[in-house]
């Protein structure tokens, strides 16, 4: 079974019992509507040891920052605030030591960086690797919210930032080139909390999720969810300096917002986004009717069997 196959049968086998308010699997976070016109969202991201990251490869203090980093981002993706978080760790016998003190020191810059609180968790022995589990909460106006369940035919698909540079990164760790600036970008994701909580309020921005396994995999959820097509211009993809269009489309982990714009508004939102955080956003294609999607070289239509991360 794939990883997104066995996400259905789960929501298949609960879907007899009672939501309780929720609007839950599906999106990059649940959803509970709070009275006076807020919700809550909840995300949880695990990060196992060998699959995740590698020991030698990544410090404790760079991946305390990225468990936190990954949640941030899809509480981001909802476009609102993040305001807590729980963390799960399990830790084996044989940790260097002081690794658990700097993987917390890590966690907490990126705490301190959002005014996020820490309110919980969960600590214990591991018989063998590292696991990290995070559950990070959100709050906001449920007007602002952002659903990948709400592109429409004809909006303007941008990203938020350029591609490919963790998964140039990735490829660079695993031949021992620890040091690249695709490298540090790999172990260093910096979640676009601002950005997703600025786009939340624009009522034009009508789709989005945050991009962690890829453009090629994550833009086929939105248009499922959506029962919507799309064509991309993959002329038109920023792709990261020191990567390519390939490790762009399919790398995962570049943690940049993925979202679908009104195309009367499309223009405005670009430099009125420019003008507030000094870095573009890229329109990247458009939302067509249908369920296909059609990657578009200078126009015409691509053979491309371009597809993102999973997990099995
Ligand atoms: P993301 O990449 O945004 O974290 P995922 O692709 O991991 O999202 O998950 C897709 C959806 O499936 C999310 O709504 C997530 O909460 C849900 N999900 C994933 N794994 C499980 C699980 N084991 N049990 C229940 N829901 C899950
Ligand atoms: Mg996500």
């Amino acid at each position: 079974m794939t990883e997104f196959g066995f996400i259905d049968y789960i929501a298949k086998l609960f879907a007899h019992i009672p939501a309780n308010d929720f609007e839950g699997i599906g999106d990059d976070c649940a959803i509970l509507p709070l009275e006076g016109g807020e919700s809550l969202v909840f995300t949880a991201d695990l990060l196992a040891e060998h699959v995740h990251f590698l020991r030698h490869a990544t410090s404790a203090y760079e991946i305390g920052r990225k468990s936190l980093a990954v949640n941030l981002s899809d509480v981001a993706a909802m476009g609102v605030r993040p305001i807590a978080t729980l963390l799960s760790i399990a830790l084996p016998s044989d940790l260097p030591k002081g690794w658990a003190e700097a993987f917390m020191k890590g966690y907490r810059s990126l705490s301190e960086e959002f005014s996020v609180a820490l309110i919980g968790g969960d600590t214990t022995r591991s018989g063998s690797g590292i696991t990290v589990n995070v559950t990070a909460i959100g709050r906001g106006p449920s007007a602002n919210i952002k659903r990948r369940s709400d592109a429409r035919s004809g909006d303007v698909i941008f990203v938020a930032g350029e591609l490919g540079a963790s998964g140039s990164g990735l490829q660079d760790l695993l031949a021992e080139r620890f040091d690249t600036p695709q490298a540090v970008a790999h172990r260093n994701p910096q979640p676009q909390v601002t950005e997703g909580i600025w786009l939340g309020a624009h009522r034009e921005v009508h789709a989005m999720m945050d991009l962690s396994d890829g453009l090629a995999s994550d833009l086929r959820h939105i248009l499922r969810r959506s029962k919507v097509g799309a064509e991309i211009n993959t002329e038109l993809i920023p792709i990261a300096e020191g990567s390519d269009l390939q490790t762009a489309l399919c790398g995962g982990e570049d943690y940049k917002l993925l979202f679908t714009v009104d195309p009367f508004t499309a223009d405005p939102l670009i430099r009125n986004f420019h003008s507030h955080f000094g870095t573009p956003i890229y329109p990247i294609g458009r939302i067509t009717e249908g369920n296909e999607l059609q990657w578009l070289r200078n126009g015409c239509p691509m053979e491309a069997d371009w597809q993102g991360f999973t997990h099995f």
